[in-house]
């Protein structure tokens, strides 16, 4: 026991030192310290074909990864159920037991977000679901019984985003291994760091557990490079990519089947009929989620003119602060980058990446305006087809629109959906308006008064996944989603009536 705790103490004074140094996480070899593999008293199984010290899924190249992982497949397979039941609650235990820590780590990582929020990200974990969703289904009749069994692919090579890379991570360990499968990581560069110390504790523990060794690997040195030998390995059959739009038109070309959650610009549209209170406070919450990191979370809202100064009191009054037409001038041309010769107003820029994810004080000083300690949000009136509306920006800062009617509310928030199809929501209680909405705007995930987090389960109904397949229509990603249907046909017998 003692020769455990010095081991665990050790090896995180280790990585604390070289994460100080600044060279990136190192792959795990084991301390000489170290029980061999299999040794341990809460061991239920002798690790088959694990090699000390290289059960722990942080890998330099991608075949290393694939491999590893796929030996790791064929051990979950022998293990039945039981084990896969056992891994995810091991995933789900450590994100709640080191909520606050890995959340501070990947903040101190990535400088994009809220630190509140990336705590809470991973202790909600449970909301995910696990291999209570893989029940066969069974046909009887005449002729005999059929069963359709949901099995799983091997190897899932998945890509994580830089706006939630350990919840991200922990999520599709989760959903992936529920059914059946193993997982190789290609994470985003700027969140690896973070992403390989999680997966490390998450296979040290597994590896403890059941005796399986790299169910989750992860390329310790991302690049576009690793990205594509992962997809190229011939253990990997099924992607799982969570990003841009570069990502997932990368993981379309490689001839594999992906499941791609992409990116969003969710519109939200506040008629006349709605509890403008309610809208409003769901607006700022939704908005000011980790500085507005969520792909699902609100990016421009349409309001009718009748109730938009009520609407935009409101949002005053639950601490976003509202910004002139100077001040929001300021701000956009500080958060955008524009092309050669073209200043602030409509056309193809792109976000200025020193402001993602960035705390409102940051974005209170572009602007020149005064936001006092607590402000949640800014905000700002601007036109349809302005740069905050057009562009996916990631930052606390909401623009308003002014809109005539539904209808034409309706309209201007399909188009600054940019045909994603991912999330919109809609503030009322008129339920045609909220039909006319959901057709219109066709998107996977579509919340009606509340705010957008509603959608994954935070204040709605629902489980929770960080990968919302959106262009390739799987929808909020679980267990189901990374598995094989069998049919299994047994003619004329088997059928006891
Ligand atoms: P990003 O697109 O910059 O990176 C996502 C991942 O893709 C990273 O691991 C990155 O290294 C990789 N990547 C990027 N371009 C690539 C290419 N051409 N080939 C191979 N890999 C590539 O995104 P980000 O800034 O980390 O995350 C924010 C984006 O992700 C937003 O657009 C957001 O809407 C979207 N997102 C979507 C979901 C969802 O569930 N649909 C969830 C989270 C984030």
């Amino acid at each position: 026991m003692a020769n455990a705790v010095n081991e665990a103490l050790i090896r995180d004074v280790i990585e604390d030192v070289l994460g100080r140094l600044g060279g990136g996480t190192p792959v795990v070899t084991q301390s000489p310290l170290a029980k061999p593999a299999g040794d341990d008293a809460s061991c239920s199984c002798k690790a088959k074909g694990a090699q000390s010290g290289r059960e722990f899924g942080v890998f330099q190249t991608a075949d290393e990864a694939c491999d590893a992982a796929a030996g790791a497949f064929r051990q979950l397979r022998e293990q039945g159920v039981e084990a896969r039941r056992r891994v995810i609650e091991i995933v789900k235990g450590l994100c709640e037991d080191n909520a606050e820590e890995w959340g501070r780590i990947e903040l101190e990582e990535t400088k994009i977000g809220r630190l509140d929020h990336k705590i809470e990200k991973l202790q909600i974990i449970r909301g995910v679901p696990g291999v209570e969703w893989l029940h066969p289904e069974g046909r009887s009749g005449d002729h005999g019984i059929t069963l359709e069994e949901f099995t799983p692919f091997g190897v899932v090579g998945a890509v994580t985003p830089s706006t939630h890379s350990i919840p991200t991570l922990a999520g599709n360990i989760v959903n992936i291994v529920a059914a059946g499968n193993a997982v190789v990581f290609n994470a985003h560069p700027a969140a690896s760091r973070c992403a390989a110390m999680a997966v490390r504790k998450f296979n040290e523990a597994i590896h403890r557990a059941t005796g399986i060794g790299n169910i989750a690997c992860i390329i310790e040195q991302p690049t576009l490079e690793s990205f594509g030998q992962m997809c190229a390995n011939e253990n990997v059959r099924l992607l799982c990519v969570t990003g841009g739009p570069g990502v997932v038109a990368a993981a379309m070309q490689t001839g594999k089947r992906a499941i791609c959650a992409g990116p969003g610009n969710p519109p939200v549209l506040v008629d006349e009929t709605a509890d403008i209170d309610r809208a409003a406070r769901c607006v700022v919450q939704g908005a000011s989620y980790d500085n507005n990191l969520l792909c699902i979370g609100e990016k421009q809202v349409f309001v009718l003119d009748r109730v938009a100064d009520a609407f935009m009191s409101a949002m005053e009054r639950h601490a976003a602060v509202r910004l002139n037409g100077s001040q929001l001038d300021a701000l956009t041309q500080a958060a955008f980058v524009f092309p050669e010769g073209q200043g602030a107003g409509c056309g193809h820029a792109a976000t200025n990446k020193d402001f993602i994810g960035k705390d409102v004080p940051v974005l209170a000083q572009a602007a020149e305006v005064n936001a006092p300690a607590g402000t949640q949000l800014l905000f700002a009136e601007t036109s349809a087809d302005h740069l905050f509306v057009e562009e996916e920006q990631m930052m606390p800062m909401l623009p308003i629109i002014r809109v005539g009617s539904v209808e034409e509310g309706i309209e201007a928030a399909r188009k600054s959906e940019h045909n994603y199809r991912h999330t919109a929501i809609i503030h009322s209680h008129d339920v045609n308006h909220m039909t006319a909405m959901g057709r219109a705007l066709d998107t996977t995930l579509f919340v009606k008064n509340g705010p957008s987090m509603a959608g994954l389960g935070l204040g709605g109904e629902g489980y929770l996944s960080f990968s919302i397949a959106t262009p390739t229509g799987e929808g909020v990603t679980n267990p189901r989603t990374f598995t094989r249907v069998r049919r299994c046909v047994m003619v004329d017998n088997l059928r006891i009536y």
